[in-house]
């Protein structure tokens, strides 16, 4: 062979150019990597779900008569890592080119960029060709350390690639349809929830490779994974999605309920939402191609389904995906490091078993690992409210979600734990932080009525944590938000109430975080 091609994991993309043409000087390699399987202890339906997408790409090339070697753990064990692997392999055949795309995340680019500076052979990179955004444009957008508007982001993007565009108008008349979507799902709305699309494939193989290898994991697991492990599979859930989910979409985006048994007749739990998240993520879907088909079905059915529906979707694509990643790059490796809000406190041991009678986090850390999955008001509202008002340590809140999500990869878990949920990084990624008190998961969710604790009250033995926590968060970070014009009116509530009170409520707060592990 005269070149090797190496493919990551995620990067899945069978529309990349370098499948346009076959040639038979070209040999592809994917492998099953040791170092990728301990950086972060992961969820054990991630693991099966990459590796069984890997084998399945790699099959894939194979048909189409691309010359692929693939590798499992078994063949690899017995190097150290990434680079030693590939050098063996170009010392092997011989090669003289070596060819990679950039990986999405700072530690693998860097791993890459280095190694092929030590070769004395032709080396080349290229872009994984997913993003709208390619990394040659990103510096055109996003500058390190500044606070950039998602927003203002977003509308560009749209005008930019005329998405949901009119001319020069947004489609509509509006930019941003996010006043409709913000609604509780009620007991007569549950009948509206569609049974989720998952599959069943096979990855016994691969659960017994784990246990060989003795790869730490965490998690329920399945020898039939649900989740997609194709093009073909990923291209039924959009349409599921399209068919059953889009309809409300945008309406019950933020809504949480714990009333639907994910073993029982009632197996919703993934609501509206599109779980493409692992599909785009490994590069098995574009962008593109998903917002495309989207616009296509609601343009075919737009007597069931409205622009607002829509345009909530597009925005977390075209918009919060992209931006998140323009974050990423424009911040790391400094991003990795950020504390602004100096928390330093333990991950309470309940994180990794959901036995905690917080109803609303118990729901959201048991769904988690059942099925690697939480969506994204869980993560921020739920799991991530509770880091961030109880003051956990970033390193500790980044691992458990770098691991427990079927579609976590750092250059989008790193900005929404530390920046978005954790406020680590000053307000790069949100201006506010996304502090709540027992109010809002009790406006937006169902667990609160049927909860250990008392969601309406504050200072009491038995008062929702949540809300002692949050105003002692507020009180303590009160140089920090008190001149932001969104949060000067929580400030306003707080001097509203008794130094005695306040005191009362501190003291609640103190306690609760002494006996954090027994919430
Ligand atoms: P849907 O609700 O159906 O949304 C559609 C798509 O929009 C998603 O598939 C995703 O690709 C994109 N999207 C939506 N919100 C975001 C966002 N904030 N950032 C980037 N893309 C977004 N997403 C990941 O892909 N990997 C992660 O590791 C990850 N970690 C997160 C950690 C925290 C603390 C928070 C608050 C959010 C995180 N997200 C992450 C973003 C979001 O929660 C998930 O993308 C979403 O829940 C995936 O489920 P879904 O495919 O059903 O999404």
């Amino acid at each position: 062979y005269k070149r090797l091609r190496l493919i990551l994991g995620d990067q899945l993309n069978a529309g990349h150019s370098w499948y346009q043409q076959k040639d038979s000087d070209t040999l592809y390699i994917i492998a099953e990597l040791h170092q990728e399987t301990t950086y972060v202890c992961h969820h054990v339906q991630k693991v099966c779900a990459f590796f069984a997408a890997m084998q399945q790409f790699s099959s894939a090339l194979t048909e189409s008569g691309f010359d692929v070697i693939h590798l499992t753990l078994d063949d690899t064990e017995g190097f150290n890592d990434l680079p030693e692997l590939l050098r063996h392999y170009i010392d092997k055949y011989q090669v003289q080119e070596f060819h990679y795309q950039l990986a999405d995340e700072y530690r693998l680019r860097r791993q890459l960029t280095d190694f092929a500076n030590t070769l004395s052979i032709v080396t080349k990179a290229y872009t994984s060709e997913h993003f709208f955004i390619d990394d040659a444009q990103l510096s055109q957008h996003f500058e390190s350390g500044k606070r950039h508007q998602m927003e203002a982001f977003y509308r560009r993007m749209r005008q930019r690639f005329d998405i949901l565009m009119d001319g020069d108008e947004p489609e509509g008349g509006e930019w941003n349809y996010d006043k409709y979507n913000r609604n509780k799902l009620k007991a007569d709305d549950l009948s509206k929830v569609p049974e989720p699309c998952m599959f069943a494939n096979d990855v016994s193989d691969i659960l017994k490779r784990l246990e060989r290898h003795k790869v730490r994991t965490i998690g329920d697991a399945s020898p039939e994974l649900l989740w997609p492990i194709n093009r073909q599979q990923s291209l039924e859930l959009l349409e599921h999605f399209c068919r059953s989910c889009l309809p409300y979409f945008g309406t019950f985006q933020d809504a949480m309920t714990d009333k639907l048994d994910p073993f029982g007749e009632d197996r919703q739990w993934s609501l509206f939402h599109s779980r493409l998240s692992f599909s785009l993520n490994s590069k098995m879907l574009s962008p593109d191609t998903v917002i495309r088909r989207v616009i296509e079905y609601y343009r075919q059915h737009s007597q069931r389904i409205s622009l607002a529906q829509v345009e909530g979707f597009v925005r977390q694509i075209l918009g919060w995906r992209e931006f998140i990643r323009g974050v990423y790059w424009a911040n790391m490796p400094e991003y990795r490091t950020l504390n602004a809000l100096q928390a330093n406190r333990s991950l309470p041991e309940w994180f990794w078993s959901g036995d905690t009678k917080m109803r609303c986090l118990h729901h959201a850390i048991s769904q988690s690992l059942q099925f690697a999955y939480a969506h994204h008001i869980q993560r921020l509202m739920i799991t991530g409210n509770f880091c961030l008002i109880a003051g956990i340590d970033h390193e500790q809140v980044d691992e458990w979600y770098l691991g427990i999500y079927v579609d976590a990869i750092e250059w989008v878990e790193l900005p929404n734990t530390r920046g978005m949920s954790q406020f680590a990084d000053g307000g790069i990624v949100g201006s506010k932080a996304y502090a709540a008190s027992g109010n809002y998961v009790n406006k937006m969710s169902d667990y609160c009525g049927d909860c250990h604790y008392q969601v309406k009250e504050t200072e009491t033995d038995n008062a929702c944590p949540l809300n002692a926590l949050y105003w002692y968060f507020m009180d303590s970070h009160i140089d920090k938000f008190n001149n932001n014009p969104r949060t000067r009116m929580v400030y306003a509530n707080w001097q509203k109430k008794s130094p005695e009170q306040q005191q009362a409520i501190i003291a609640r707060a103190q306690q609760l975080l002494c006996k954090i592990d027994d919430l």
